[in-house]
């Protein structure tokens, strides 16, 4: 991926992971990734509009999945399209959690471990803070 088109896809997110909203300042050791929202092995293309930063763990858990399973209608749905969706519209907050709130929302929190409680220890610590969400 050339250098222009990583840096585009970290200024567009503003640093923050494009699925948990993560800040990458406050990320663990493992520094944030810009992804394949479809992945190469599906023909999604290295074009920005196909890009997304993601911190360590929501790239390693979504991997080159596309679906997932809406864990209360047990169907499977696309999971969350930075690209194409509204964070606001398939996701909010409940303190330190993430609350799918459409059947893709649901099924990317559970593929994404969004709310693994390493996860929610994490926010739970910058929202004592002030400094997360
Ligand atoms: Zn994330």
């Amino acid at each position: 991926m050339i250098a222009s088109l990583r840096e585009a896809g970290w200024r567009r997110a503003r640093y923050r992971c494009e699925y948990c909203l993560l800040p990458e300042a406050h990320a663990a050791v493992v520094p944030f990734q810009i992804e394949h929202i479809i992945a190469c092995q599906h023909g999604g293309p290295t074009v920005l509009a196909n890009l997304a930063l993601a911190c360590h763990h929501c790239n390693l858990s979504k991997g080159p999945n596309l679906i997932g399973i809406d864990p209360r209608a047990r169907a499977f749905v696309r999971l969350f399209h930075p690209r194409r969706m509204k964070w606001e519209r398939h996701f909010q907050w409940d303190g330190p959690r993430i609350i799918g709130c459409t059947p893709i929302g649901r099924a990317t929190v559970a593929v994404l471990q969004m709310n693994h409680p390493d996860r929610i220890d994490v926010r739970q610590a910058l929202i004592r803070e002030g400094i997360f969400p």
